[in-house]
């Protein structure tokens, strides 16, 4: 339907799905970077798939003082520009008692490195674990959340165990062999309604071999979805139930 043929909608080519499509084309050819599914999910060795990480010990610990603080390192691979635009020092939206802190001698944390394209596991997975935010086409607010958010736990909203009834998937329309994206994940949705608008929710178009949709929200074919350019007001509340932080 030429309605909603790719770039129907200028502002598609920041969509998250869009932007992380184009930084991860050639993903995989580098010899440090992991396996990737789900578009930016990285799969721990050893591990058949990534299963949703809702299992306790992949959440990352609450402090004595009830906050909970995830460590990271950042390389100086980004230049201080791209370091305040990506605002992966601190990113926007994090609800207070959930803090992304300086590195010092904790045993788990974030390594923020510029590698082969945007990815992240999915939780906590213990000791260095890499989060990759090229310098060519990841340092967007929206991608830095994203990839935060799969550190934190969450898949994408569009595999959620409901995303049935909220929109249709067109495999179809999708590029041979990336069917696999589209799985359909166990995930706890923790009593958060289905959002469009939520920054983990791919665009209409995600991995389309046709400039078809391949997303479509039923029962109104028409409503935005995908277009995040920062975390929902469900995205951060979602954080806040996961680790048990007053709402
Ligand atoms: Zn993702």
């Amino acid at each position: 339907m030429a309605l909603w043929s790719r770039n129907w909608n200028e502002d598609e080519d920041l969509s998250v799905s869009t932007l992380l499509e184009k930084a991860n084309k050639n993903l995989g050819e580098g010899t440090l970077d992991p396996l990737v599914i789900f578009g930016d999910v990285a799969v721990p060795s050893g591990l058949e798939n990534a299963d949703p990480c809702t299992a306790r010990q992949c959440l990352w610990p609450k402090a004595s003082d009830g906050n909970v603080y995830i460590p990271f390192r950042i390389s100086n691979q980004y230049c201080k520009y791209q370091q305040s635009v990506s605002q992966v020092r601190s990113p926007t939206g994090l609800p207070p008692a959930s803090r992304f802190t300086p590195h010092d001698r904790q045993r788990d944390f974030v390594n923020i490195q510029s590698l082969g394209g945007c990815y992240s596991f999915i939780g906590r997975r213990g000791r260095s674990q890499t989060v990759s935010l090229s310098r060519r086409g990841c340092v967007f607010p929206q991608i830095v959340q994203h990839e935060m958010l799969h550190a934190l736990g969450f898949n994408h909203e569009q595999t959620r165990s409901d995303r049935d009834q909220h929109v249709r998937i067109l495999l179809n329309n999708v590029i041979r062999g990336q069917e696999h994206n589209f799985r359909r994940i166990n995930t706890n949705n923790l009593g958060t309604p289905y959002d469009y608008n939520s920054v983990m929710h791919y665009g209409r178009f995600a991995f389309s071999r046709n400039n078809q949709p391949t997303i479509v929200p039923i029962p109104n074919p028409n409503v935005s979805i995908g277009r995040a350019t920062q975390m929902s007001p469900n995205d951060i509340l979602r954080i806040n139930r996961l680790y048990g932080c007053s709402e």
